[in-house]
């Protein structure tokens, strides 16, 4: 099944592609060891004042940066600002693009964004479908996007440093050292006021306690219509399970539509990042192939492939932080997105205007709270132990059905509590109090649900979460 699933990867994406995906499943293998290059010395005048190491999405900061007048490189180990996924949003967070200077209105509504929906629907197996609005409501072209980007930053003088691994760092007093692999393995140092990492699951640092892995791409030839497995290019489906859970694991699928005729689908579940017998994503992959007739009808093909390990922090240990204010962690490797949707885009959207200020201050040597740069929100410290307990299911085939049972409670509560709540809680904008009423509708339609999360958790995170929520009601 690995070897057919790597093939239909090989024949959609060409061999890059592939190489990027075998990356990502070979896990900790994955990630750069911390060869330290050479401390600068003091007074030593840096090649750059930020060096963001990574070009994937947070490609984007390199244009605020460049305009607020610092002088930026953008590290990539491949090509920078060639997006390998495909992005949603809800229209309002697009509007940060414009704010930043990545792109005009005309640009974001004409050739960025790719396809509107009316409504989204997340169905649970077993359960009803809940349709919400002005919830990841534009598909994004990310392509496009992320290739305006780099355009912009070069205009602006922006460095790109592409076919080259970031590997080691080593802080001066006013600077820091970045090790770099070439092509051919040559190395080289660079010098630096700051270092962006915008590694993303390869990041050394990226140590949060959850990972998505996600499967999927764009797909060409499913069957359009009103039906549940059928496709509305009007319609976004944001969650939606087709069975119960295999083994512990709760598979889920989204489905949008996007350019005509195309739809991109994945498949995702939820795992602990240290989980050691969750699936790679070539087996994942093998899994997507084989069920999604059971989730869409039509003679799909496999057009463009999108992959990815995302990420999320429960907010139930240690954050993940590089250990020194001149490293300064964004996007994935920060995890500061909702551990719930997992939309790593939308957050990078809103940290686009706090990242500038703060990396000036960075850059003048300002001991900087990771939460200054990067945008989180009060209700991930009450989800954070919700995407926890999905990820730590009883595997026992009696309780197989639990994940979806209790998810349809909980957007049946959702539902009731009115859309503008309901869009809320998925956009990440809800108030500690909304999560609050939430968590208390949920857990008094489904009691079992303490015993379970006790049971599931352990008593110390489930305090921490309690303390989580406190603080966050506190903080208002
Ligand atoms: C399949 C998929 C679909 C998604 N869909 C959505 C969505 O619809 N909406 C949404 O909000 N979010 C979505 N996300 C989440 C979102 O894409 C991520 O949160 C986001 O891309 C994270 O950005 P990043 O810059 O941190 O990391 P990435 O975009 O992953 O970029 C990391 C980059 O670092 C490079 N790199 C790694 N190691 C090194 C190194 N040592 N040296 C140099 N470069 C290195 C990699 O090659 C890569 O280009 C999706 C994620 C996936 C995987």
């Amino acid at each position: 099944m690995t070897d057919h699933a790597r093939g239909r990867v090989l024949d959609a994406g060409g061999p890059e592609l592939l190489e990027r995906l075998d990356h990502l499943d070979r896990r900790d293998g994955s990630r750069e060891t911390l060869a330290a290059p050479r401390s600068p010395d003091r007074g030593a005048t840096p090649d750059y004042d930020v060096v963001i190491a990574g070009g994937g999405l947070s490609i984007l900061y390199a244009v605020p940066f460049a305009r607020a007048g610092l002088r930026v490189a953008v590290v990539e180990r491949a090509a920078a600002g060639t997006a390998h996924r495909e992005w949603n949003a809800s229209r309002p967070e697009l509007e940060r693009l414009v704010e930043a200077g990545l792109c005009s209105r005309d640009e974001l509504d004409e050739d960025l964004i790719v396809a509107r929906y009316a409504r989204g629907l997340c169905r649970w197996h077993g359960g009803g479908t809940y349709a919400v609005r002005g919830v990841l409501d534009c598909a994004v072209d990310a392509g496009a996007l992320v290739a305006l980007a780099r355009t912009r930053a070069t205009a602006l003088g922006v460095t790109f440093i592409d076919r080259t691994t970031a590997l080691g760092v080593a802080p001066g007093a006013d600077a820091i050292s970045l090790l770099l692999r070439g092509p051919g393995g040559a190395t080289r140092e660079l010098v630096t006021r700051v270092v962006v990492d915008a590694r993303g699951a390869s990041s050394p640092f990226a140590s949060a306690d959850l990972v998505c892995p996600t499967v999927g791409g764009v797909l060409r030839g499913l069957r359009e219509g009103d039906g549940p497995r059928e496709i509305r290019p009007d319609i976004g489906e944001i969650l939606a399970t087709t069975e119960d859970a295999i083994g512990g694991r709760q598979y889920l699928w989204e489905a949008f539509p996007g350019r005509a005729g195309e739809t991109t689908v994945y498949l995702f579940h939820y795992a602990r990042r240290e989980d050691a017998t969750a699936p790679g994503l070539v087996e994942l992959y093998g899994r997507f192939f084989e069920s999604l007739a059971r989730y869409k009808d039509g003679d799909a093909t496999l057009v463009r492939p999108t992959f990815g390990l995302i990420p999320g922090w429960s907010r139930l240990t240690r954050a993940p932080a590089s250990g020194h204010p001149r490293v300064v962690l964004v996007g994935d490797a920060a995890a500061r997105h909702s551990p719930l949707t997992f939309c790593g885009f939308g957050a990078t959207l809103r940290s686009l205007a706090p990242s500038v200020e703060a990396v000036c201050l960075a850059a003048d040597g300002a001991a900087l709270a990771l939460g200054t740069w990067v945008h989180d929100s009060p209700v991930h410290s009450g989800t954070g132990a919700l995407a926890l307990l999905l990820a730590s299911l009883d595997a026992r085939p009696e309780r197989a059905s639990y994940a979806n049972e209790l998810l349809d409670v909980a957007f049946s509560v959702l539902a009731e509590m009115g859309e503008e709540s309901f869009g809320r809680m998925l956009r990440d904008e809800a108030t500690a109090e909304e999560l609050v009423a939430f968590l208390r509708a949920t857990a008094a339609r489904r009691p079992d649900v303490y015993r379970e999360v006790f049971g599931r958790l352990g008593t110390g995170p489930v305090m921490r979460w309690g303390a989580g929520i406190v603080g966050a009601l506190l903080r208002g």
